[in-house]
This record gives structure tokens, C-alpha cells and sequence, in this order.
């Protein structure tokens, strides 16, 4: 695929890295429009439940990227392992110099070149029930059907040696289905695995302390947002 092939972006920016290993590194991000999941409390439904934007040349994204002054670029949505065009993508993003990070839900498997993978795989708690977009529910058990995809997620950590693995919870109700997914994965050490609570604004420290313990104990990571704290919960950031 040439890179004159064009991808659907719902927004590219620069900002710095709000969640994840990378918290705080100026990146220029390429946000793809378009997911095959509805949860229900995604933060960019503008990029899944009401995709936006039109046709960029990956040429054109490259451009952008490049010409931004970040060393960093993410490829993020949306799912942008939805679409083929993501190999080349990241692929002429790395050959420019610059550091790639690659954020997915993990159910689609695509080849990508990436310095980083960003993994989130969802849990029950992303399950749009009763949902107001979805009037007839049929996303309800769509979403539910295609959340999880064992093989897929264990192949790409496998291909993906920095990856790192973000779990969005809700509640201490959600870690038994953590522990039981990340039983059935290989290869994970405990510093790849993140818990970042759920919501749209900076939470009460009091409110998210069952998930700091859980990461002391664990040897995990806390993923907070860094974004949301310095910009509130708006586009472009
Ligand atoms: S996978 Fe990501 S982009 Fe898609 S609906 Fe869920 S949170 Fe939104």
C-alpha cells in the first residue's frame, strides 16, 4: 500500500501523552475514526459511537507528524487495527525517526510497526447496556461478542516486546476478570499491567485508593490522565 492510500481521521494534534509508560512526552497524535466496539463509556465517541472526519493520505499524516517538532507519534481512535492502511501508516511514521506508539483494544490483528503497544484490552464494565445510542441494543451483545479476542491479544504481545496492557476499571468488582484474562495470557510481567479507573474527570483520591492497593500488592502500574487533569475532557488533547 502506497502512502498516497488515505485513512479516516477524526483529528490529529499535538499534546503530550496523558496516560500510560509514556505519561508526559510531547506526541503528535493521529486519532483514526471508526471502532469495532461501542463501550459504553468511551471518552471519543467521536471517533466510534458517531465517527467523524474524512480521508487523510498517510503521505499527509506523515507530513504533519514530522513537521509538529514531536520525536513521539501515536496512532490511536477509534481502533485503528480496523484498518489495513495502519501497517503502512506506522510503518512511514517509524521510518521518518520518529518513536511510535500503537494504542488498540487488542481484537484485530494487524502488522504494525511500533516502539510501543498500547494495549487495552475491555472488561464487562465497557458493555453498553440500555444505551440510549444503541435504541434496539444490538450493540449490546455485538460489543460483548467481540471485546475480548484471546488469540489475537496474546499474539501481539508476543510481536510486541514494550507493550504495555491498561485495564479501564469501574469498580473492585472488575479485578476477578482481570485476574482470570491476565491468567490466560503469557508473558506479561506485573510493570506491563495498568489499572486506570474509569471517568472523564480528575477522581477523589479516596475513590480510587481500592485500585492503588491493588497495584501495590500486584506490582502493577496506576494509570492516571494526565490529560484530563491539565485539559479537562476535550478534543485535542
Ligand atoms: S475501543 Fe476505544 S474507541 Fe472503541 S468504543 Fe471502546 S473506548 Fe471508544
Amino acid at each position: 500500500m502506497s502512502s498516497s492510500a488515505s485513512i479516516p481521521v477524526a483529528e490529529t494534534f499535538l499534546s503530550i501523552q496523558g496516560e500510560g509508560k509514556l505519561t508526559g512526552v510531547p506526541s503528535y497524535f493521529v486519532r483514526v475514526s471508526g471502532c469495532n466496539l461501542r463501550c459504553a463509556w468511551c471518552d471519543t465517541p467521536y471517533a466510534s459511537w458517531s465517527p467523524e472526519g474524512r480521508g487523510v493520505e498517510i503521505g499527509e499524516l506523515v507530513r504533519r507528524a514530522e513537521s509538529s517538532g514531536a520525536r513521539h507519534a501515536v496512532v490511536t481512535g477509534g481502533e485503528p487495527m480496523i484498518f489495513p492502511q495502519v501497517t503502512t501508516l506506522t510503518h512511514a511514521l517509524r521510518e521518518t525517526g520518529l518513536h511510535v506508539t500503537v494504542e488498540t483494544a487488542g481484537t484485530v490483528h494487524r502488522g504494525v510497526a511500533c516502539d510501543l503497544l498500547s494495549l487495552s484490552p475491555k472488561l464487562r464494565n465497557s458493555t453498553p447496556i440500555g444505551d440510549p445510542r444503541d435504541p434496539l441494543g444490538e450493540w449490546t451483545a455485538r460489543h460483548e461478542t467481540r471485546r475480548l479476542n484471546l488469540p489475537v491479544l496474546q499474539r501481539l504481545v508476543d510481536e510486541h516486546p514494550d507493550r504495555q496492557v491498561k485495564f479501564v476499571v469501574s469498580s473492585p468488582a472488575d479485578l476477578p476478570e482481570m485476574h482470570h484474562l491476565l491468567s490466560r495470557l503469557r508473558g506479561l510481567a506485573p510493570s506491563d499491567i495498568m489499572l486506570m479507573p474509569e471517568g472523564t474527570t480528575v477522581p477523589d483520591p479516596a475513590s480510587v485508593r481500592w485500585a492503588v492497593d491493588e497495584c501495590l500488592r500486584r506490582g502493577w502500574r496506576y494509570c492516571h490522565r494526565l490529560h484530563v487533569e491539565l485539559f479537562g475532557n476535550t478534543r485535542g488533547t
